[in-house]
């Protein structure tokens, strides 16, 4: 079992290598956001542990990221905040669990010990909706029999759709979660993603799955 740690403070990395060597994990560590997010989506890690303010990129966007590549591994929060809102937001971001530091290390092998039993059954590696199908782990799109040839961006932007299909997701949240930017102006980005988009999965098909919010943004819908 190998887990991957994604934290800046020196003295918890240390602490965690230490006890989970020693109970039998091979344990890889990372201090900064950007580099730990290229190892996570480098090697099948069977678990994260990671925390919210790291330099670089936050946990917040480590973990979206993860979740709109397809890694669906198990992924343990650990927050300095006892809030509410954090661990509601991190749940909603997909992950598994949660842990306020300080916590005893007992504490943390028992959680790890349970995430990992559960993974067999946490395998969602395709998603299908009408005669669309993804493969999340080969980034591979198929829709009525024939595959797509989509870049990384648009496999990106095609399984955000699909995983929150149904729900109208506007362009801001869209440009957060696929560009990793903020911006008020330039949604002009975002349009011309989904009509590239709509050129390869929507055009060539009578159903279309792609819907217009006027005014707000777009639905991936079966209707
Ligand atoms: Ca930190």
């Amino acid at each position: 079992m190998r887990i991957l740690i994604i934290e800046d403070e020196d003295k918890t990395v240390s602490f965690l290598k230490k006890g989970l060597t020693e109970s039998g994990y091979i344990v890889d560590a990372s201090m900064n956001g950007d580099e730990g997010l290229l190892l996570a989506l480098d090697i099948d890690y069977d678990l994260i542990i990671l925390d919210v303010m790291l330099p670089g990129r936050d946990g917040w966007s480590i973990l979206s990221t993860l979740r709109q590549m397809g890694k669906e591994m198990p992924v343990l929060f650990l927050t300095a905040r006892d809030m509410v809102q954090d661990r509601v937001k991190g749940l909603e971001l997909g992950a598994d669990d949660y842990l306020i530091k300080p916590f005893a290390f007992s504490e943390l092998l028992a959680r790890v010990r349970l995430l990992l039993r559960r993974t067999p059954q946490r395998h969602h590696d395709t998603l299908q909706i009408a005669d669309l199908e993804i493969e999340f782990a080969r980034q591979k799109a198929v829709r009525g029999g024939n595959r797509l040839d989509l870049t990384s961006k648009e496999f990106a932007l095609l399984s955000l759709l699909m995983r929150r299909s149904g729900e109208v997701l506007s362009r801001t949240l869209i440009a957060e979660q696929i560009w990793d930017i903020n911006f008020d102006s330039d949604t002009n980005v975002i349009d011309v993603a989904i009509r590239r988009l709509r050129g390869k999965i929507d055009d060539p098909f009578e159903k279309k799955l792609i819907h217009t919010v006027r005014g707000v943004g777009y639905v991936f819908e079966d209707r």
